[in-house]
């Protein structure tokens, strides 16, 4: 494979620029050419593709965002569209494509690779919702972005003796949540992968009450609840008034972590290598800091899981 394309697709997520860094200095380190996409599946079909150098990814490795910028495309979900960007990526002789983004992105590239085109995706998204690998480029980063607004908001929560209600982003997966409530000491942690006894909820803001702390931190996933359903009920059932605070997207954004600039150059390089050995539909990730990679179709049939014993941990810590 002499010469590869690189795009990023879906949600944006804080790191994707050194992955798309390391994506183009390995190539090129290598011998390869490597091309440019912007604009996801959309510049792909649309052939906004343009040949890189190693100062075309120069400065990025500390900015958030994606420089390639991402789009959602629907024309791309066809066998038509898919078969529109195969003919542009043959026009410039490419070969090879990382696609860096989160499980739709991934979809793509196995759509791609069936159609006889070698794709490796690269997990880029804040949700850390992918099967394959324990964490995905910009979870971290998102995390303490999260950390930093539940620490503020603990001083007003604590000042004031109100209960905060903390709705953070994450889709259907409830890590974001379960991390940042551990890590922020957090009351209660609600999330997708765990069905919420309101009542228990109650309880926990009872007994806290008891022992005279009046203020309290729950951190709700959005994929359970918007956190207004649950002051509402909460106001309901024992007319506790508490505010709500939806952090949005300000969870995407900011500059990448040390933790996620590290990860996102580490896969975006075994990405590279992976098409250097002509091993196209692979996904890659990272399992106890080892570097892996899965078939893009196993890990698409596989269901993301969190991991349990952190919910139970906070639960015994937050008593
Ligand atoms: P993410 O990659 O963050 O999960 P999306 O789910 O929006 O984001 O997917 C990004 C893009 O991937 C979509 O806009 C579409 O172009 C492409 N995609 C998603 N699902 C499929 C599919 N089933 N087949 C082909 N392409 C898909």
């Amino acid at each position: 494979m002499k010469k590869i394309g690189v795009l990023t697709s879906g949600g944006d997520a804080p790191g994707m620029n050194a992955a798309v860094r390391a994506v183009v200095r390995k190539a090129i380190y290598h011998g390869l050419e490597v091309y440019g996409i912007t604009g996801g599946y959309t510049g792909l079909i649309n052939g906004n593709i343009e040949k890189f150098d190693l100062g075309s990814v120069g400065d990025i490795i500390h900015r958030g965002g994606t420089m390639l910028l991402s789009a959602r495309c629907e024309e791309f979900k066809t066998k038509e569209g898919q078969l529109k960007a195969i003919e542009q990526l043959k026009k410039f002789g490419i070969e090879g494509l990382v696609v860096i983004g989160g499980d739709g992105s991934f979809q793509g590239a196995n759509a791609l690779t069936k159609h006889g085109f070698p794709c490796v995706g690269v997990p880029g998204t804040i949700d850390n919702d992918i099967p394959g690998t324990q964490f995905t480029i910009g979870f971290d980063t998102a995390l303490n972005t999260v950390i930093d607004a539940i620490d503020k908001i603990r001083d007003t929560a604590q000042s004031h003796e109100r209960t905060f209600i903390i709705e953070v982003m994450g889709r259907n997966a409830g890590d974001i949540a379960l991390w940042s409530g551990l890590a922020g000491g957090a009351e209660s942690i609600l999330i997708p992968e765990d069905d919420y006894d309101i009542n228990e909820i109650v309880d926990r803001l009872k007994n806290s009450y008891k022992r005279g702390k009046k203020h309290s931190i729950i951190v709700v996933a959005e994929g359970v609840a918007s956190g207004s359903e649950i002051s509402k009920q909460l106001k309901d059932l024992i007319g506790v008034d508490t505010r709500v605070s939806i952090l949005g997207h300000m969870q995407r954004g900011g500059s990448p972590t040390v933790f996620d600039r590290v990860l996102a150059s580490r896969l975006g390089a075994r990405a590279v290598e992976l098409l250097m050995e002509g091993k196209g539909g692979r996904a890659v990730g990272i399992i106890n800091n080892e570097i892996v990679d899965n078939e893009i179709a196993t890990i698409l049939a596989e269901k993301h899981s969190v991991d349990k014993n952190l919910l139970v941990l906070s639960k015994e810590l937050s008593i």
